[in-house]
């Protein structure tokens, strides 16, 4: 009978035909959100495989990491942009999902995550979290944590101070926006661990640094930071 339910599964996709949500084009049968050509396609920065990377340096002189990589390059018309759009403003939760467990796998295999203890996503103020109705750096940590088994916390690091968004605003205010805007609700979750920060896009730099400046004051604390793209300036 798997022919008649192939046989239904086609008619169904042709009346409500699931689309790739990085290139827009009909998904086949086993393939879901994300279509095997861009799955293959999507340019891989690779820079967990070297600690001097584009995304480390971005944090020298200014904050003390201790390693920093991104899954891709966000780019105006690109397939990761496309995915983070669909993610963040059509609330297509499962796309960050999806791009944490695909990340996850090349750090795990890679060795990139060898020492860490804990995945801190990125905190939205709780005011921007309520009229998105979710944090989508939430939703990659929890793909990582899925193919890591690394445990993730939600609650330890909070946003305190709601800033504009970060779209149309110059670099150099946008370098001066996030001083002293995150708050650790819980050091004790935190102290003595090598804590992974978790983002969807890094432009500057500045939203991580503050982060990291109010994680170091616990201490014996370390960091590092992962992105799903890395916003070339
Ligand atoms: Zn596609």
């Amino acid at each position: 009978m798997n022919w008649l339910y192939d046989l239904w599964d086609d008619f169904i996709s042709l009346l409500f035909p699931r689309l790739c949500y990085a290139c827009g084009i009909h998904l086949v049968r086993n393939e879901s959100l994300i279509c095997t050509g861009c799955y293959v396609s999507i340019p891989r920065t690779d820079y967990h495989l070297y600690a001097d990377n584009p995304v480390a340096q971005l944090f020298w002189g200014r904050c003390l990491i201790e390693k920093a990589a991104a899954f891709s390059y966000y780019a105006r018309g690109s397939r990761i942009r496309n995915l983070i759009h669909k993610l963040k403003y059509s609330g297509i939760k499962e796309i960050g999902y999806e791009l944490g467990r695909i990340y996850g796998s090349s750090l795990k295999s890679s060795g990139f995550l060898s020492g860490i203890d804990l995945l801190i996503p990125v905190p939205l103020h709780p005011s921007r979290k309520r009229m998105r109705g979710f944090n989508q750096s939430e939703y990659i940590s929890a793909g990582l944590s899925d193919v890591t088994g690394l445990p993730l916390s939600t609650g330890s690091l909070v946003r305190t101070v709601l800033t504009a968004t970060q779209t149309n605003r110059s670099r150099y205010e946008r370098w001066t926006n996030v001083e002293g805007i995150f708050r650790v609700a819980e050091p004790g979750q935190i102290r003595g661990k090598h804590v992974l920060i978790v983002d969807d896009v890094i432009t500057t730099g500045s939203t991580i640094e503050s982060c990291v400046s109010e994680l170091l004051k616990v201490e014996d604390v370390k960091v590092s930071v992962i992105a799903i793209a890395y916003a070339v300036q």
